[in-house]
Order: structure tokens, then C-alpha cells, then sequence
């Protein structure tokens, strides 16, 4: 109980999603087992260990049988919509590659737009604007998910703005439609890799950022207006695993160190946000 009232004044959640079994996967037996809604056990299959099971309690947790619906509807949802209303958020998925994370935060992203937009078309007393600007970070290298131009983008330290990314591509939404294209023109941008553990995985981290801006009708042009700027992020980690797991060598330990080291300025990133909630995914 204490746990969770310290948890939501840092306004950090943790969740964890585990997905079923695949094709090659089945006939395993796993080691995870969700206990209660909150609560994952971990029973080690390997005999000498089989009697010590550990039991993690985190904010949530969703078992295999759980659709991307319930995730988003029981964890993410609060926190994507919480832009609306002025408050920055951000959604990260964190884990090994395989795990499910860009499969799930595709859904949380998709269901968060449909209810933002949902929203937009509830409230026609407020003007609403938004931004879309798509980042992928590979190896040190900040790339422009909504341009074909493959440079790498540089960091700037602005006193005001914080960290920002310069030249940058940030399209105004016309409409649900074309936040859908531009979903579809980042994903066939994105960076895939090879692993021992998945033909297609992703060895870069991906930032989406939605930016809203809204103000009420009645008092615009008025000077009297209060412009509500909020922004959410939508973030799939690039997986999680330590080099040595998935047989890596050469570039790929390259890589693997990369995605170590960014990882520790993300915690540095995520200490100064307002609003995150975390996925965390286990490899069943
Ligand atoms: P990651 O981004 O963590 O590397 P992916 O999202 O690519 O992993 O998922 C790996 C594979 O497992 C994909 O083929 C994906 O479609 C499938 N998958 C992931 N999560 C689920 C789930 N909850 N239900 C069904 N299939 C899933």
C-alpha cells in the first residue's frame, strides 16, 4: 500500500506485460505465472532452483491472455490522454527484443490517438493543435523518422527549451488520417537489425512525440487567451538483453554498449519528466 501512494506522487507507473507463447516457443513451460493483478511469480524450471519462487508486485500486470485493449485501457489510457488537459506524459516499453514491446506500444499508440482525437471532437469550445515529430536514436545517431534524408540530427542544449533536435521535422496534423500515414512512413523507416533471438529486431530506440496546443474559441485573438502546450511520447526501447545473450559480436556489441549508455541518459531524462509510465516486459 505504501509502495503504491509513493508511486503515484513520483506519478511513475510500472507495468509489465507478458506475451503468449509463439509457434517456436510452444510445448516450454514458463517460468512467469501472473498471480493477481499485480503480482508476477517466477518459478524456475531448472530443478534445484524449483523451490524458491519469487513473487515481484508491480503496479499492474497482464497476462498472456490479455489483449493490447486491456493494457491500454487499464494502464496506458489515463496517461496518454492526460495531454489534453496540459500535462506532459511518456510511455516507454523496455525489454528484450522479442518481448513484445513494439507490438504493444503500435496499439498504445493507436488507440491513444483515436481517443485523443475522440476527445478533440467532444470539446468544440477549445481550438486544438497538433504537432507529430518522429525520432530514432541507432547507435549514438539521431535520425529524422519523417524525412528520407539519413544525417544524423544534432542535440541542442537550449537554456529554455531543454535538450532539442535540431532541423527537426515537426508536421501540423490536418487529421487522424494523416497522423496514420505518418505512423506508417516511421515504421517503414525504422531501423531493423538481425539477432541470434529475432530475424527481425529492432536494435534502435524510437521517440514519437505528439505536441497539443489548445486554447478556448471564445478568447482567441482576445489577448486574454491561456494556450494550454503539452506534449505526449510514445517510446519503444531498443531491446534489452545483455550482449552476450544474443550472440553478439562485432557491431552488434557495438551497438549493444550504445544502447547500455543511452539507456543511463534516458534515467537521467526520465527523472526530469512529469508523467511516465513504464512497461516493463519479461521474456517468457
Ligand atoms: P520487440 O519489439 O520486443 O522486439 P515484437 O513486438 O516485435 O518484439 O514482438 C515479437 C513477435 O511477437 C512479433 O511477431 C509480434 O507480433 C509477436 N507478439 C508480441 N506480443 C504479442 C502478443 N501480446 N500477442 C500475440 N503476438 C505477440
Amino acid at each position: 500500500m505504501g509502495e503504491k501512494v509513493e508511486a503515484k506522487e513520483e506519478r511513475i507507473m510500472v507495468s509489465v506485460r507478458m506475451r503468449p507463447l509463439n509457434g517456436r516457443e510452444s510445448g516450454d513451460s514458463s517460468d512467469w505465472e501472473c498471480i493477481s493483478p499485480t503480482t508476477v511469480m517466477f518459478r524456475s524450471t531448472v530443478p534445484d532452483r524449483a523451490m524458491f519462487p519469487t513473487a515481484y508486485t508491480y503496479d499492474r500486470v497482464f497476462g498472456p491472455n490479455c489483449s493490447t485493449r486491456q493494457v491500454y485501457e487499464e494502464g496506458a489510457k489515463e496517461v496518454a490522454l492526460s495531454v489534453v488537459n496540459g500535462i506532459n506524459s511518456s510511455i516507454f516499453a523496455y525489454g528484450q527484443t522479442s518481448s513484445g514491446k513494439t507490438y504493444t506500444m503500435t496499439g498504445i499508440t493507436e488507440y491513444s490517438v483515436m481517443d485523443i482525437y475522440d476527445y478533440i471532437e467532444k470539446h468544440p469550445e477549445r481550438e486544438f493543435m497538433l504537432k507529430f515529430s518522429a525520432i530514432e536514436i541507432y547507435n549514438e545517431a539521431v535520425r529524422d523518422l519523417l524525412s528520407h534524408d539519413t544525417t544524423p540530427l544534432r542535440l541542442l542544449d537550449d537554456p529554455e527549451k531543454g535538450t532539442t533536435v535540431e532541423k527537426l521535422t515537426e508536421e501540423t496534423l490536418r487529421d487522424k488520417d494523416h497522423l496514420r500515414d505518418l505512423l506508417g512512413m516511421c515504421e517503414a523507416q525504422r531501423q531493423i537489425g538481425e539477432t541470434a533471438l529475432n530475424e527481425a529486431s529492432s536494435r534502435s530506440h524510437q521517440i514519437l512525440r505528439l505536441t497539443i496546443e489548445s486554447s478556448v474559441k471564445q478568447y482567441l485573438g482576445k489577448g486574454k487567451s491561456s494556450t494550454l502546450v503539452s506534449c505526449v511520447n510514445f517510446v519503444d526501447l531498443a531491446g534489452s538483453e545483455r550482449a552476450s545473450q544474443t550472440a553478439s559480436a562485432g557491431m552488434r556489441l557495438k551497438e549493444g554498449s550504445h544502447i547500455n549508455r543511452s539507456l543511463l541518459t534516458l534515467g537521467k531524462v526520465v527523472r526530469q519528466l512529469r508523467f511516465v509510465w513504464f512497461v516493463f516486459f519479461l521474456q517468457e
